[in-house]
């Protein structure tokens, strides 16, 4: 019997160019050549490649790990509802609202709901029904904010190649080739925490804008977060108006508090979307909000048309029923809150010994690192921040086993299994992280 050397993540990459573009399944988790992970099983806080290299991983398939990988509370659900019950049928179950139920015991903001299957299905399906309510076209969003990859949203400021010192706002361009010019007809982008820009749009086109999309704390930009006040203005400025004001929880949602951050900034949203953490890795998403709002879906020609062949699977909704349950019943959301705090404060300790200005920004569950002496506001003040220097260290941690995107646009994302973190190793991983990066 011959003993064939096992594939590493390099000789997987050469074969997968083979099948995919850039031999990843999805583009973002292409990092070059050399750097593209391929992994081999995930376990708790850790991840392990296929060159059996183990890292802590802060990383967490971009939020939704919120247990951890594997957790076995949440897997022995699953597996009982599809031996026991199946996966799809075209049909209700009573799972769906038992679902909803506990989504409302912990949002109380949530008054009817639909399932989706992807954050990009939910922000569809939000912003398909403010526009049925309202009767309007037009959607406010946030720059340095994203909700998914659909073209309507696939618009985004240039910041890469603004320049800062002006005062001139950044060009606003697509992600790439294949989206309609016509596509962003419809879109308003303000920067974050900027009234004026809000009154400004609000005075130009406000009787046709449907709603606001926001992500409050921006899960894609550092976790920069909105003032209490903007969140009050944007209320209000929705309320004066009749538009809607949607906020985009995909990232936030059963992760900053059992009731997101509308429990944190007790501000209401008229419709709410909602994925990641809410299976604890399962695709499972929702949007939901007032009644009257998500009446509008409906038959007829003046109804929204909501559905799709995968909605309220059993996999999706069984792992949606764990972890909200455990989310609701356990401190689980405590301990994660203590973890992070943790490891800003060792972080901290690191960057001060090397005399680097750094803030943190958001909640300890996804907390964002700027090297800088501010906390940014928007995405304009993130360009001012030392954003090369954070890939370098994050590059670095990545060599001494802690998983993170090397961008400091991604958030450090905290999970209960890092309650088990050594931080003792984690502060000497990211002294000789910083040392290297320096020298
Ligand atoms: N909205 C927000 C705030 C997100 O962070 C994301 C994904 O990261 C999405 C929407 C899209 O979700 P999905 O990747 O599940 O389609």
């Amino acid at each position: 019997m011959t003993n064939t050397p096992k594939p590493t993540g390099k000789a997987l990459l050469n074969n997968a160019h083979n099948h995919m573009p850039l031999g990843v399944a999805d583009s973002y988790r292409y990092w070059g050549e050399q750097d593209t992970v391929f992994l081999k099983s995930m376990k708790g806080g850790t991840i392990t490649d296929c060159d059996d290299n183990v890292f802590v991983d802060f990383r967490l398939a971009y939020g939704p790990i919120i247990l951890g990988y594997r957790d076995t509370r949440v897997d022995q659900e699953v597996i009982s509802a599809i031996t026991d019950i199946g996966t799809i049928s075209g049909f209700s179950t009573p799972l769906d609202s038992e679902v909803i139920s506990l989504v409302k015991a912990l949002c109380p903001n949530i008054e009817k709901m639909r399932f989706a299957n992807s954050g990009t299905e939910a922000v569809i399906g939000a912003v398909r029904t403010a526009r049925g309510f309202t009767g309007r076209n037009k959607i406010v969003v946030v720059e340095g904010g994203f909700h998914g990859l659909y073209d309507e949203m696939m618009w985004k400021p240039d910041v890469d190649n603004w320049d800062s010192e002006t005062q001139a706002a950044p060009e606003i361009t697509s992600f790439g080739a294949g989206i309609p010019e016509n596509t962003r007809e419809h879109l308003e982008t303000v920067p974050l925490n900027d009234f004026e820009a809000l009154d400004e749009v609000f005075a130009r086109v406000g009787n046709d804008i449907a709603a606001i999309v926001i992500e409050p704390i921006m899960g894609n930009c550092g976790s920069i977060s909105s003032s209490q006040e903007y969140m009050q203005k944007l209320r209000d400025i929705c309320d004066k108006n009749d538009s809607l004001l949607i906020m985009d929880e995909v990232k936030t949602g059963f992760r900053v508090a059992k009731g997101g951050v509308q429990e944190l900034y007790n501000i209401k949203a008229d419709l709410t979307t909602y994925a990641k953490a809410m299976g604890n890795g399962y695709p499972v998403a929702a949007f939901g909000g007032r009644a009257d709002v998500m009446d509008m879906i409906k038959f007829g020609a003046d109804g929204v048309t909501h559905g799709g062949t995968y909605t309220a699977n059993m996999i999706a909704l069984s792992a949606a029923k764990a972890t909200l349950t455990i989310l609701k019943e356990t401190d689980a959301l405590e301990t994660i809150d203590q973890v992070g705090a943790d490891i800003q404060e060792v972080l901290g300790r690191v960057f001060t010994q090397f005399g680097i200005e750094h803030r943190f920004a958001g909640p300890n569950a996804m907390f964002g690192v700027h090297f800088g002496d501010e906390v940014p506001h928007n995405y304009r003040d993130w360009k001012k921040t030392n954003s090369d220097l954070y890939t370098t260290f994050a590059h670095n941690l990545i060599k001494n086993g802690v998983m993170l995107e090397p961008d400091s646009r991604e958030p450090w994302f905290i999970c209960e299994a890092h309650k088990n973190v050594d931080l003792e190793w984690l502060e000497n991983v990211a002294t000789q992280s910083m040392q290297d990066a320096l020298n």
